[in-house]
């Protein structure tokens, strides 16, 4: 039986720069379609680290040079979807016509609600954009109230809030593609981070951590399962000591206590466990699958990767 599936891509999936992005696409776009081809309905979200950091810094150079104002993050956000998107989408469209699957694929520019009362704004974690020299992001804090920080000795940046996600703006545009039988990339770098005002949606200079957007997505369009791919095939505690172990299974009693003994990094695998069991734990018979991108098709036929169900 078919499968509703979101699938979430990691870093792996698109590379570090543009050349990496159209080689490593068309790998990616191999294991969608075989979830495809195996009769699943599957929508697909993404991260967007080095190529919103790119776009970022090409922004506030053209900035500096031009003397014209700063690109806000939500659209060097936007931004980065869109190119995502029509990388992966072509990719996509192009490998299942190749199988004989004329199936149409679009990319949704998605908007993600958060609270503007989230405690999260009141302690900016997520270093981005240039690196500046101590008097410059002094400046840029003055000028425009950011929030700067020394990054690990490599100089100052600015640091931003990584709220989390209430509300994808957009599911109902999502549910009707997926409706007519479309393959749906929605959510990109976590969605574009914005606060409602009234009728008005506005944009805020946050980062939305991609995991816990794509749980928000899958638990909205009520999926069967959320499938996160990433750099490794199984979730592991002790990860990277003489003793570690990989898990092939996670019951959400076990998830919590290791999420508190910190088996899990802040930032990579952390978000990731609390993203499957917040969507495991969401309704009856839903589930979580963390693996590599390459085994995503043998994960969901329960044959590897670390399953969280509620
Ligand atoms: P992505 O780009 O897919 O979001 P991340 O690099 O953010 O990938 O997170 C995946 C990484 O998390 C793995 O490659 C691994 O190095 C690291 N990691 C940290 N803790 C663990 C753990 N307990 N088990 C497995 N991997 C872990
Ligand atoms: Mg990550």
């Amino acid at each position: 039986m078919g499968k509703k599936i979101v699938i979430a891509l990691g870093g792996n999936a698109l590379g570090n720069n543009l050349p990496e992005q159209m080689v490593a696409v068309k790998k990616t776009a191999k294991t969608i379609a075989d979830l495809v081809q195996q009769g699943h309905q599957v929508i697909i979200s993404h991260g967007n680290g080095p190529q919103v950091g790119m776009i970022q810094n090409a922004m506030a150079e053209f900035s500096r040079t031009h003397g014209e104002p700063m690109a806000p993050l939500s659209v060097c956000v936007a931004m980065s979807q869109g190119y995502i998107g029509y990388d992966l989408q072509n990719a996509l469209r192009e490998e299942l016509l190749e199988r004989g699957i004329p199936k149409p694929v679009s990319t949704v520019l998605t908007q993600v609600r958060v609270d503007p009362q989230d405690p999260a704004f009141a302690k900016p974690t997520k270093p981005i954009g240039p690196f500046m020299t101590r008097e410059e992001a002094e400046e840029l804090a003055r000028e425009k109230g950011y929030t700067v920080m020394e990054d690990a000795g490599r100089g100052y940046r600015r640091v931003v809030a990584s709220p989390k996600p209430v509300e994808i703006i957009e599911i109902e545009t999502v549910k009707d593609l997926l409706n007519a039988g479309q393959i749906v990339i929605a959510a990109g770098g976590g969605g574009i981070p914005v606060i409602a005002e009234g009728h008005h949606l506005k944009g805020v200079g946050a980062v939305i951590d991609k995991d816990f957007a794509s749980s928000r997505m899958a638990q909205m369009l009520d999926a069967d399962c959320l499938i996160i791919l990433t750099a490794v095939e199984k979730v592991a505690i002790r990860f990277g000591k003489p003793d570690q172990q990989w898990l092939d299974e996670i019951s959400p009693e076990d998830a919590q206590r290791y999420i508190q003994e910190g088996h899990f990094a802040p930032g990579s695998m952390l978000p990731k466990v609390q993203a499957a069991l917040d969507f495991a734990q969401s309704a009856p018979g839903r589930y979580a699958l963390i693996t590599l991108l390459e085994k995503a098709s043998d994960g969901i036929q329960g044959r590897t990767g670390t399953v969280i169900r509620g």
